[in-house]
């Protein structure tokens, strides 16, 4: 049964605006309604392109508002959908008779030097948490955006660019403070709520409102990172080579293979204006992880330990490709949020992404065809990560998802200003997902699934019956609905 269909939305009334005029009474937080002259600017997400029509958007400022949310939902037979910042709103789809409840406003970072952790709010992005650990010399598993939410990430399971030697960054969460979808003020840890704590670290947020989170921090300082860059015509000869390198590549290193079409932006420097290139960006761990409260125990896998000549050894093969542009060197951790140049703040996009088990030369021809240099092609970039390593294994005490399937993490998408850019962009996305789809691997991962996704291309048969299970255990009612819904 699905959510919509379930026994309390069947006799879903839309709730009048001045209805929740009751709400912002019981609350700290700010309760914005379609009434309010701000409504346009509290619905808005990152990726401007989702439409967000919520019936209201409330923005608590404790987790006791939280819980006043929740009930408020209950009494009225609303859904709840918690959002961060809204990377990943596309795949939320229609928001009537839906709280949307915006944690922006659930601060705080509380580093434990002692115990190498650190909490965060739920609306805490990465760079001002990346920032804060590098003042003590200290470094986490973001990923490459400074602008993504720390709790949003983390439930998807989290790529960072020392995750083929560290794994996922939620198998380095310690705690989750939550509030169930009925309505209970939780902590949820290895020893208290595990089948919470196993669903949330992979599973999305589909079973509680996450307020804060708790995971490990490692004592890094710098690491030997970059671009390469070349010209998109020798896209074909390039990949090829990459694919090759990858096979047998040492866990410290993780790279992206990127077909980048740059737009032609007054703004942009003059010999990038425009240009069709080929770039790989990546990140060689030069330093030894230490970390975890208990660096001994099976969980604190450190990274491989490699110095910068063992990190030019490795990437050897790469610069032998000619690059016309290698900004590769030893930098400090805190400004790899540059690194991949994701946009700095909100845009429209459209894309979508999928798990690779290969990469043959029939799909390279298969892929190159439609995004090569030859291709009329809207779609800007296609990014291709290599995985595999740590994120291969299962992570002993990981949580829903604790490794990936396949060797490559494909991403491609494109700006859409308007509905009609997005409906092309949407095909062009699908006509690159239905030519690779014969080396789809067995589960895709959730957190670059930016369509509607059935839940079984996201967790294998097992995995997903035991995220039922907790579903049903702290959230009976459906009151939550995630990006990704396990129906
Ligand atoms: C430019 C860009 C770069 C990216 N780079 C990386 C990367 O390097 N590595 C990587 O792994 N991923 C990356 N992603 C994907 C990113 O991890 C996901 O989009 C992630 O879901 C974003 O989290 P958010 O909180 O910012 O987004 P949101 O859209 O706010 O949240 C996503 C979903 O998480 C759930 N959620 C969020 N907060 C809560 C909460 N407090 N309680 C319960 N549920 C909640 C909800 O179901 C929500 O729909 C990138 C995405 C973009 C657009």
């Amino acid at each position: 049964m699905s959510i919509a269909e379930s026994p309390v939305f069947t006799t879903l009334v839309p709730l009048h605006p001045a209805a929740y005029a009751e709400l912002a009474a019981r609350i700290d937080g700010v309760v914005t309604t379609p009434s309010d002259a701000d409504w346009n600017t509290a619905r808005l997400a990152w990726n401007l392109s989702a439409d967000q029509r919520p019936d209201a958007v409330v923005a608590p400022r404790h987790a006791e508002d939280v819980r006043t949310t929740l009930l408020f939902a209950r009494d009225h037979q609303l859904r709840v959908v918690p959002q961060g910042t809204g990377h990943l709103a596309s795949p939320l789809g229609d928001l009537a008779g839906s709280i949307l409840l915006r944690t922006g406003g659930l601060l705080g970072i509380d580093i434990d030097a002692e115990e190498l952790t650190v909490r965060v709010g739920a609306g805490v992005l990465w760079g001002d948490v990346t920032a804060a650990l590098a003042e003590r010399g200290l470094m986490a598993l973001a990923g490459s955006s400074p602008d993504v939410g720390v709790v949003g990430y983390l439930l998807g399971g989290g790529i960072s660019w020392f995750a083929r030697s560290m794994g996922l960054a939620a198998s380095h969460v310690t705690a989750i403070e939550a509030v169930s979808g009925d309505g209970r003020l939780l902590r949820a840890t290895a020893e208290e709520e595990g089948e919470l704590f196993y669903a949330l670290r992979g599973g999305g947020g589909n079973y509680a409102v996450v307020t804060a989170i708790t995971f490990r921090v490692f004592a890094v300082r710098d690491a030997y990172a970059g671009m390469m860059m070349f010209p998109m015509e020798r896209a074909d000869e390039l990949l090829g080579a990459w694919e090759r390198w990858t096979r047998e590549l040492d866990e410290s290193a993780m790279t992206c293979f990127r077909l980048m079409r740059v737009p032609d932006l007054p703004e942009l420097p003059e010999f990038l204006r425009g240009q069709k290139l080929v770039i790989i960006d990546g990140v060689v761990a030069i330093e030894q992880a230490e970390g975890g409260a208990d660096p001994t125990a099976p969980t604190g896998r450190t990274a491989d330990a490699g110095r910068t000549a063992d990190a030019e050894a490795l990437l050897a093969p790469l610069r032998a490709l000619g690059p016309f542009l290698d900004t590769f060197g030893v930098m400090p951790v805190s400004r790899l949020g540059e690194l991949h140049m994701d946009p700095p703040g909100p845009v429209p996009g459209t894309g979508d992404g999928v798990n690779l088990d290969e990469l043959p030369r029939a799909a390279i021809d298969a892929l190159l065809g439609l995004t090569g240099p030859d291709a009329q092609t809207p779609l800007m970039v296609v990014d291709i990560r290599h995985i595999g390593g740590q994120l291969a294994i299962a992570a002993p005490d990981g949580g829903a998802v604790n490794r990936l399937h396949g060797r490559f993490l494909l991403f491609t998408g494109g700006m859409s200003p308007s509905p009609a850019d997005a409906a092309v962009l949407h095909a062009a996305v699908a006509r690159v997902l239905e030519a690779l789809a014969p080396w789809q691997a067995a589960a895709d991962y959730l957190n670059f699934r930016e369509v509607a996704t059935p839940a079984e291309r996201l967790y294998p048969v097992d995995t997903l019956a035991r995220l039922r299970a907790a579903k049903r255990r702290y959230d009976p009612s459906g009151r939550i609905r995630s990006a990704h819904p396990l129906q």
